[in-house]
């Protein structure tokens, strides 16, 4: 009988589970809420207490199953199987992740950074199309990246490898929370998008609604600039076009350095959808050289929220 695989997607506000074959199709789907208090001290235990009961309400045993993969914001040691440094997890000292899940469950458990699981999910059963060569990128709260190379996921010396977030897109930029300037980040993120077209509208002086809002006080969002954009807002298409610039910029020197198969874009920026894909596609083309921009192709990511856990569950294949 075919072994099952458990994914687990950790995150600050939920813990996303899913049961998976081997060919990564998913059985079972659940999530509970991630509880940070007391410094994160009950996050491994409740996720032990969820696998072992819901095994038990789908009266499966611990050796169905060819092991657990996760994963976590932070910065993570595969090897150990440890997690440190994920602030929004209230986790500040070092989390023995392995040795506490495999005790807890009698499972296998194998672990990797939420981005480079989000890109091996994307890679293995989404818009990647399980090619040897893909790039990922997520626009959210902050812009993260993963990248598989050759049929390998890259780690890089210290594990930073694919951390597109941190390319620097203009050196006399805003002010990263990496500590230095002009990182994609600041400027293709959530908050990124707001803050160009914050800055955007203090110059701008023709009519707008999204500079009225602005100048009324009001919040806005990237989801407002995108929408007046696609109504022919005349500032947020001016916002739309820097933003696309800038991740023209990018992804055009991740084309340009791997040469992917595809390069995904995913994250709640993406839900621009073609939109904002179009546009970034005409600075890729101006910044990529001719094989390049002939043969890496951008791509709308199309798993949602279920990479992570798809992803998280391909760490586990090292044990079939
Ligand atoms: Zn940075």
């Amino acid at each position: 009988m075919d072994k099952k695989l458990i994914g687990v997607d950790l995150g600050g506000t939920t813990t996303k589970f899913a049961i998976l074959t081997v060919e990564g199709d998913i059985q079972q789907r659940w999530s509970i809420d991630t509880n940070v208090l007391d410094e994160g001290a009950h996050i491994i235990p409740d996720i032990i207490e969820s696998i072992n009961h819901h095994m038990k309400l789908y009266d499966m045993t611990a050796d169905q199953f060819a092991g657990i993969g996760m994963g976590s914001p932070g910065t993570v040691d595969r090897k150990l199987g440890t997690v440190i440094g994920a602030y929004n997890l209230n986790w500040k000292t070092l989390q023995q992740a392995k040795k506490e899940i495999e005790a807890g469950t009698g499972i296998e458990f194998a672990i990797d950074n939420d981005a480079n699981v989000a890109a091996l999910g994307e890679r293995w059963k989404g818009a990647g199309e399980n090619d040897d060569n893909v790039a990922f990128v997520t626009l959210g709260t902050g812009v993260g990246g993963g990248i598989i190379a050759d049929g390998h996921l890259l780690h890089g010396t210290a594990g930073s490898a694919g951390e597109i977030g941190h390319i620097t897109v203009d050196p006399k930029g805003y002010l990263c929370t990496c500590g230095k300037h002009g990182c994609l980040e600041t400027v293709a993120s959530a908050t990124g998008v707001v803050r160009v077209a914050r800055d955007m509208a203090e110059e701008y002086a023709g009519t707008s609604q999204l500079k009225q809002i602005l100048d009324d006080g009001n919040e806005i969002s990237s989801k407002i600039t995108f929408d007046l954009a696609k109504q022919g807002d005349p500032l947020a298409k001016m916002v739309v076009d820097k933003v696309a610039k800038y991740l023209g910029i990018a992804l055009g020197n991740v084309g340009n350095t791997l040469n992917p198969a595809c390069i995904v874009i995913g994250g709640g920026v993406s839900a621009a959808g073609t939109f904002l894909l179009d546009q970034v596609q005409a600075y890729f083309d101006e910044y990529t050289f001719p094989q390049v921009r002939e043969t890496t192709k951008l791509k709308l990511a199309e798993l949602g929220n279920v990479a992570g856990v798809i992803g998280a569950a391909s760490l586990a294949l090292e044990f079939v």
